[in-house]
């Protein structure tokens, strides 16, 4: 029998556990699922096992707005996130609503019964929920497959080839030479927990250099806090100084790129070797922010090089070997286990084809509303993060603002809800103002944005608060309707 629930959301991450907290905290009335395609919750923090994984965010702000993070470490690894996220459901009663080994594969909206129709693979079987409402938490990458380029010659390697999304608990890299592929937050992470860990030596092999910041892991502020004030209020001073101090850095960074750009070589210089050429290893040829900025917790990373137990290579791959990995500039590394840190398939839905009146509903036809609702598709919501603060600021403002809607149309006797194209009023852009390769790779299936609000994502939370949280609801952008209520079967 098919199921009706007022709300499904897909995914139980950071993004699930947010749009359930508030819809039982805003929208008590109204009924809901998440269905999660895995058997645990956490999403990516429960995906990535490599070694170190971490997030480069600070926890006052990874963490929700609901749930103090009360220790001083700021930066923690991604077992300590995990227990966090589950602690935020089990408190609140959110994991009763999970549904675990449920993948989403179609999402159907039916106009004639004003409901979503989501067909479900539960181990296999394919069961039938629908929804009045759809909240889609899926994440941004495809789950299944990390990107990893062709090497020539990769099937010559002798060792072992291994992706950061599917790191094998059982890997052994006691000892071991360890070639790290990649310059991203991965590579960045994953070089000093390799060799605090046992491994003889990584080299991090880079095509280009990437932006990285020295930063403590621990913040004396929020500590002090701790100490003066109760967990709550603490939380929230503390909160507000990470986000008033990452927005005031990004926007240094982008209206000042030269300044910003020498200091963060100068952290660098006094971090690293005498004669280590930071240039050519640490010094991008683009302004930093146009790709995510790396965070070295206290300069492990630099620590690591000093201690010539890592070393960083700028070059190209001309072609595996039997015993490493050949050069263009003729230079040939030894390795063990080559690890390619090269990335994410970035991938909105989690993969669901979406659909209208059985349609296939292309996406790239679509204009994104406030970064959260599509053109094209009632009754739907979907949660992207920044790129440049943490996801969870993103996360919580567009839960608030979806209940907001729900309650107005409750309110008002409503029971549709589309964003209306602009049309030709409004210039196409991307819908990421953001360059790097996970994000230049999909722009070509990705919805679009526009050049004003709200169409246009700014990528900042404090215009964001003004926006969304303070943002009217109903919106010219918004057409509100009344149809048949849908016809509710048996849960
Ligand atoms: C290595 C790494 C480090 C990161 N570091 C940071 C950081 O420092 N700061 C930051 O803000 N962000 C960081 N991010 C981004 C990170 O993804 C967010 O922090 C956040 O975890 C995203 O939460 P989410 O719930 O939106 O998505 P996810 O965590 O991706 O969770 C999505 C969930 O949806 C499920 N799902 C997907 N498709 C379906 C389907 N069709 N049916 C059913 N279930 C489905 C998935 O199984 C998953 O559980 C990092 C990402 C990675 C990969």
């Amino acid at each position: 029998m098919t199921e009706f629930v007022d709300v499904v959301i897909v995914g139980a991450g950071i993004s699930g556990i947010s749009a359930a907290w508030h819809l039982q905290d805003r929208s008590p009335d109204k009924s809901y699922l998440i269905l999660e395609r895995r058997e645990n919750l956490g999403g990516t923090w429960d995906l990535f096992k490599y070694p170190g994984i971490r997030s480069d965010s600070d926890m006052y702000t990874l963490g929700f707005r609901f749930k103090p993070w009360s220790s001083e470490q700021a930066i923690v690894d991604g077992p300590s996130i995990l227990n966090y996220l589950k602690e935020a459901a089990a408190e609140n009663g959110i994991d009763k609503h999970m549904r675990f080994g449920h993948t989403v594969r179609t999402a159907n909206w039916s106009d004639v019964d004003n409901q979503w129709e989501l067909t479900v693979d539960r181990g296999g079987e394919s069961v039938q929920i629908n929804c009045g409402f759809l909240i889609a938490c899926s994440g941004y990458y495809n789950y299944d497959q990390g990107y990893s380029p062709e090497f020539a010659g990769s099937q010559d390697f002798e060792g072992t080839i291994v992706h950061p999304q599917h790191w094998p608990e059982d890997l052994d890299h006691q000892g071991k030479k360890v070639v790290v592929i990649g310059s991203g937050a991965t590579a960045v992470t994953l070089i000093p927990a390799l060799i605090d860990s046992g491994a003889a030596h990584v080299t991090m092999l880079q095509r280009s250099p990437t932006y990285i910041a020295p930063q403590p892991d621990k913040d004396a502020f929020a500590a002090r806090m701790n100490r003066m004030l109760p967990t709550n209020a603490a939380y929230t001073v503390t909160r507000w100084k990470a986000i008033a101090r990452s927005t005031f850095y990004y926007q240094l960074a982008r209206r000042f790129p030269n300044f910003f750009r020498k200091q963060l070589r100068t952290f660098a210089e006094r971090r690293l070797p005498e004669g280590f050429d930071i240039d050519k290893h640490f010094n991008p040829s683009y302004k930093p922010w146009d790709q995510r900025l790396c965070v070295a917790p206290n300069g492990d990373l630099f620590r690591a090089i000093r201690k010539g137990k890592a070393d960083v290579v700028t070059d190209t791959i001309e072609r595996f070997t039997k015993t490493g990995i050949k050069l263009t500039s003729g230079q040939e590394l030894d390795a063990d286990i080559i690890v390619t840190a090269t990335g994410l398939n970035m991938q909105l839905f989690g993969g669901a084809e979406i659909q209208r009146n059985g349609e296939a509903m292309p996406l790239t036809d679509m204009m994104a509303f406030k970064g959260m609702m599509l053109t094209g598709l009632p009754n739907m919501a979907f949660t992207v993060g920044y790129t440049n603060a943490s996801w969870t600021l993103k996360a919580d403002l567009v839960s608030e603002f979806v209940c907001r809607v729900l309650n107005y149309m409750d309110d008002n006797g409503f029971d549709r809800v589309e964003p209306q194209h602009p049309g030709d009023a409004v210039e196409e852009r991307p819908i990421m103002d953001f360059s790097p390769g996970y994000v230049l790779r999909a722009l070509d299936q990705l919805p679009k944005g526009g050049h004003v609000t709200p169409w246009r994502l700014k990528q900042n939370y404090l215009l964001d608060l003004q926006l969304i949280r303070r943002g009217k609801v109903d919106d010219e952008a918004l057409l509100f309707t009344k149809h048949r209520a849908p016809v509710a079967a048996s849960i």
